[in-house]
């Protein structure tokens, strides 16, 4: 869904975000912008933050200090349904899928969970409700098709090829609405072929005028994919900027490289 703002203006940002698990600072006084229609990308070391920021922005938990604002909002205090509702979406870094139900009953239960679905009109089958429920069905079937899904919509979710799987949650995430999706390393543990095809799906989501925001360990995927680049370490903002400034950039090539390694 495309929507009325210049394309250099931000629609997500965070400032001074801080989050501590007992003595750990797992986002520290963290601020940056993501701007309209990007391919922002977030990088840096296992454990530096990047997750717990995730489940920040989308209110799965709440910071000790600062704030997010998304199209000039404030939606830090907000539930993360209504963060949902507000056209935020996204994907976890572990699979969660339920062991039984279908690709096409997993999309249209996550997006009754996702816009803060009420249980009365549909007990009630209201005429608002069926109107709703037609749409939402309309929604997948168009979702699906895009994500390549349509035609294993009546398997089960979870025993979809892992990169399938991958794809149901992409395709749950996409099918309400959003302006702006949370990808949380999409691509771990996929061949090469699983991992460009991903790609490929990205930027054609991103050229529907989705602002994308990724985690991603794949150097050659952030590198070739986005257009912005902030690196974190220990919660903190390492570096920030376009890909061909931050390859190259000494600190950030030691810190995520020498890290990276240690964790590997
Ligand atoms: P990343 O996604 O960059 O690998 P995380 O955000 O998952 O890093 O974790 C950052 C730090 O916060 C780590 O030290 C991790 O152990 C800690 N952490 C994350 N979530 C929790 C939690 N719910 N309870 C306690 N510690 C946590
Ligand atoms: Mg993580």
């Amino acid at each position: 869904m495309s929507i009325d703002l210049p394309n250099d203006s931000a629609i997500l940002t965070v400032q001074n975000l801080s989050k501590s698990f007992g003595g750990v600072k797992a986002v520290n006084n963290l601020s940056f912008s993501v701007l309209q229609n990007n391919i922002h990308a977030i990088i840096g070391p296992n454990g530096a933050g990047k997750s717990t920021l995730f489940n920040l922005i989308t209110g799965v938990i709440k910071p000790d200090m600062g704030n997010v604002q998304f199209l000039n909002q404030d939606i830090t205090s907000l539930r993360p349904d209504k963060i949902a509702q507000h056209g935020v979406s996204r994907t976890f870094q572990n699979i969660r899928l339920f062991p039984d139900m279908t690709v096409f009953e997993t999309v249209l239960i996550g997006t009754y969970q996702f816009t803060g679905g009420n249980l009365l009109p549909a007990l009630f089958r209201t005429k608002t409700f069926r109107n709703k429920e037609s749409e939402a069905k309309e929604r997948i079937e168009e979702t699906l098709k895009f994500v390549g899904l349509w035609d294993v919509r009546n398997e089960y979710a979870a025993q979809l090829s892992y990169g399938n799987q991958r794809r149901v949650e992409i395709a749950r995430a996409l099918a309400t609405n959003p302006h702006l999706l949370l990808l949380d390393e999409p691509t771990a543990g996929m061949n090469q072929k699983e991992t460009k095809e991903l790609m490929n799906l990205f930027s054609e989501v991103n050229h529907q005028g989705i602002t994308i925001l990724i985690i991603a360990h794949d150097m050659h995927l952030v590198n070739s994919l986005s257009n912005q680049i902030t690196v974190i370490n220990f919660g903190e903002k390492l570096a920030e900027g376009p890909p061909e400034l931050i390859q190259n950039h000494p600190a950030v090539l030691e810190a995520y490289m020498g890290r990276a390694e240690a964790h590997a």
